[in-house]
């Protein structure tokens, strides 16, 4: 039997429906942006595997940092224990970050950590005795699969199933110079129910790469500071330069009170999550009275094997070469977006540091179940290309260490692609 005969008779997939799915392409390595399968047929990793890659795939020189630590020690309890590579993470990131962020805490995924942000929002404000309980976010958010981060997701065909069990949560639109005032204004009514206010910042992922201006967002926080409405920003996916900037915070003045971080977290190698706070929330939990402890932890939190990998990404985030290869994408992102955006059977596209996203033209339905995203996806993997398409938008998000060559060839085939479909 085939590997993939062997995956259909016991695996259950993410996110698909297994009874129309394509079987599953069988991958056996990974090398820069680029993939390979069973038949040694290479595929370029335009969506970084998810959004999750950002130096390239088996990376040697995080493999050997994973593989020194995996024999020194791959595992220990973190309550009542430390070590090393928990305490160095920490120190490094939180000097990277907005300069209020002061405690780290860490989870196993990005929906972990926004599930953690919320929890720190909520038994603030239980362990200062005031009643609030409600949490503003964005329509079409996407902060996780878990329930409290589906929660605070956008209603959607992904939340379908679960809506009547979704805690209550307002949902406002993205900002722009004709609703701000009035955003700021819903705000205000609602201030003295609201715990907090969790953003995905200047991108919102699953919800179809659509881009809001920093300003806005500026604006927002700066509201919420002002009516003591905590800012929790989700920067699992913005983070580690996607956005151009290190953090998607750092292209506002304003610093959100929790941020999120998971996917670039270890260059994509492997699960992990973080949730940062300002010290004031912190002290909300320093008690002699036990209740008032954060009771959260998972059994992996701060595992050694996936921080050693988060370490090795951050020392290659941190030299100036991928800085370089940031400023070099988007900057073939721009042209390419201005050849394009004239076309017909282009919609809109729209641009922010190294994610390119073009919505197609379908005559009506837009829907991610439009039957255009499954010609799209498999007229590109069937050119060697993994481009994951949200309904009608295609959009290219590759590692960091793609090639000029590698993201022509993109470029070109998206073009013969408009040709061809
Ligand atoms: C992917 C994502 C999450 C969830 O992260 P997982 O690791 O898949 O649980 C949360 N927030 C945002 C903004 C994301 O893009």
């Amino acid at each position: 039997m085939s590997l993939v005969e062997r995956d259909l008779k016991v695996i259950w997939h993410p996110y698909t429906q297994m009874q129309t799915a394509l079987p599953p392409v069988a991958i056996v390595r990974g090398e820069g942006a680029c993939l390979y399968d069973e038949s040694g047929k290479k595929y370029i990793d335009a969506v970084s595997s998810w959004w999750v890659n950002i130096h390239g795939h088996a990376h040697p020189y995080i493999a050997k940092k994973v593989s020194e630590q995996i024999g020194k020690l791959e595992h220990v309890i973190f309550a009542g224990f430390t070590h090393e590579g928990a305490v160095e993470l920490a120190e490094r990131l939180l000097k990277i970050l907005p300069d209020n962020q002061q405690k780290a805490f860490y989870s196993d995924d990005g929906s972990t950590a926004v599930e953690v942000a919320i929890k720190m929002c909520l038994q603030y404000w239980h362990n200062k005795g005031e009643r609030r309980t409600k949490m503003l976010a964005f329509n079409n958010a996407y902060h996780g699969d878990t329930f409290g981060a589906m929660a605070v997701s956008g209603r959607s065909a992904f939340t379908a199933a679960f809506d009547s069990l979704l805690f209550e949560v307002e949902f406002i639109d993205l900002p722009n110079e004709s609703n701000i005032q009035d955003l700021k204004s819903q705000i205000s009514n609602l201030k003295s129910d609201l715990a907090c206010f969790i953003f995905e910042p200047l991108v919102q992922g699953s919800g179809g790469m659509l881009m809001y201006e920093a300003k806005y967002l500026n604006e927002l926080m700066m509201h919420c500071r002002e009516n003591n409405v905590f800012t929790i920003a989700d920067e699992v996916f913005t983070g580690f330069g996607r956005t151009g900037k290190r953090f998607a915070c750092d292209h506002v003045n304003e610093q959100p009170d929790i941020m999120c971080f998971s996917k670039g977290l270890t260059g994509g190698t492997m699960a992990l999550g973080l949730t940062t706070c300002t010290q004031y929330i912190y002290d909300a939990f320093l008690s002699s009275d036990r209740m008032k402890t954060l009771f959260h932890g998972h059994s992996f939190t701060a595992n050694p094997v996936a921080i050693s990998a988060a370490l090795a990404s951050l020392d290659l985030f941190l030299d100036e070469s991928t800085e370089k290869n940031i400023r070099r994408i988007e900057s073939a992102h721009r042209q390419f977006e201005l050849k394009i955006k004239n076309h017909p059977k282009i919609k809109t596209t729209r641009q922010t540091g190294t994610i390119l996203a073009m919505e197609w033209e379908t005559g009506g339905s837009t829907s991610y179940f439009s039957s255009l995203r499954d010609t799209l996806y498999k007229y590109f993997l069937e050119a060697g290309i993994i481009l994951r398409p949200l309904g009608n938008i295609i959009y290219i998000l590759p590692p960091y260490c793609i090639t000029n060559e590698e993201l022509a060839y993109i470029y070109s085939k998206i073009e013969q692609a408009l040709e061809d479909i």
